[in-house]
């Protein structure tokens, strides 16, 4: 299994294309906000579609947010590894809870040293009232800003940018950008996300291979805080 990780690896770190690489990450949605699941579908193509330009494929994993929601995921009772990431998607009344500015769109958490960032949220609800007032479609931009938080994940602190799907803030312009299907990583972030992947890959393997020998490896419970707001 270890062996086929290792071009992937290589052309990350020497800064080559990955397209076409085997680059991975598993995203567990936690649908609070109640999405429908056309919408959810929709959602997830748009943000996925970003991280595919940027040479990484995402596989997105439907876990429970209420309870035994039929279709839930059987993966999401495994053990995470640093290719799982986190992804709650949050109604008004859960968002108020981490940021009361009702212009932040999203929010992302970073880990104790040595640990991998995982868990980030978008404000559903937020999204929707700001696409009903543009009369834009909701799901492309909830995929856009799904997309700018797993790139905080990836792309770790002080990750926002001038341009591209990092920049901020999400002006009229951007929003335009969304909706045409423009917004991108810039060549730099899609680099240093293939990179990232490539370590957390991994970091997964051997995650896997100490859990599968006598010593089972500590417990990988993130310890939360706030990486970057909107
Ligand atoms: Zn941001």
């Amino acid at each position: 299994m270890g062996i086929r990780f290792y071009p992937a690896i290589l052309t990350a770190a020497l800064g080559l294309t990955a397209f076409g690489a085997d680059l991975k990450l598993n995203v567990r949605i936690y649908n609070y906000a109640q999405v429908p699941p056309g919408t959810l579908a929709r959602v997830q193509d748009v943000a996925g579609s970003i991280l595919r330009a940027a040479g990484v494929e995402a596989t997105w994993r439907l876990c429970s947010a209420t309870g035994n929601e039929p279709g839930r995921d059987p993966e999401c009772g495994n053990a995470r590894t640093p290719t799982d990431l986190v992804l709650s998607i949050l109604p008004h009344k859960m968002a108020d809870r981490l940021a009361t500015d009702r212009s932040v769109y999203g929010t992302s958490f970073g880990a104790a040293e040595g640990d991998f960032a995982s868990s980030a949220s978008i404000f559903y609800d937020r999204i929707e009232d700001l696409a009903k007032r543009r009369r834009d479609p909701c799901p492309l931009l909830v995929g856009n800003f799904l997309a700018h938080e797993i790139g905080h994940l990836l792309l770790g602190p002080d990750s926002h940018s001038r341009t591209g799907i990092m920049s901020i803030p999400f002006d009229a312009m951007q929003v335009r950008r969304a909706l045409w299907g423009t917004l991108r990583f810039t060549p730099e972030e899609a680099a240093r996300i293939r990179s990232e992947v490539a370590r957390r890959m991994e970091a997964s393997v051997s995650q896997r291979e100490d859990e599968s020998g006598c010593h089972r490896s500590s417990s990988h419970a993130s310890v939360l805080f706030p990486l970057a707001e909107g």
